[in-house]
């Protein structure tokens, strides 16, 4: 069993697909271990993207996600890491597969809906990022 962090992000919220996104998840085996409607400050947003700091799309990315509330999730399943971000689909939704939560949702390369994490350290930090061990069922 393995555990990642999903973001439905704040395109998403606004599109009221919430409860589309999480049954997509569901229906492929991946259960809701924990789950939060926050809104980031920029500074949460810049530390969550650290990574991207250099990139050129670091500071409307972050201007994007805190924008508006987003919900934030633990998924956890048989190789959760991958099938989350397989269930997602492309960052570019122009190259996402059929039936990709990003192909039917996502508007631009930024507004995508969802974030999920790449690996498992990248997991790691980024559930711990938002929940406490306490946050996180059995
Ligand atoms: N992004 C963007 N422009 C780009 C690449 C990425 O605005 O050229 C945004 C997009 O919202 C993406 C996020 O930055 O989801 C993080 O990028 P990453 O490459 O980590 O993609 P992801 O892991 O989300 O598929």
């Amino acid at each position: 069993m393995e555990q990642t962090l999903s973001i439905i992000k704040p395109d998403g919220v606004k599109k009221q697909i919430i409860g589309d996104v999480i049954r997509r998840f569901e229906n492929r085996g991946l259960s809701v271990k924990a789950m939060r409607m926050l809104q980031m400050t920029k500074e949460d947003a810049m530390g969550f993207y650290a990574v991207h700091k250099e990139r050129p799309f670091f500071d409307s990315l972050t201007d994007f996600m805190c924008s508006g509330p987003v919900v934030v999730m633990v998924l956890e399943g048989e190789k959760a890491i991958a099938l989350n971000r397989e269930i997602m689909g492309a960052t570019n939704f122009k190259e996402a597969d059929e039936g990709t939560i990003r192909k039917d949702f996502a508007s631009s390369i930024e507004s995508n809906v969802v974030h999920g994490s790449d690996a498992p350290e990248t997991a790691k930090t980024e559930i711990a990022y938002f929940f406490s061990s306490l946050d996180i069922m059995a």
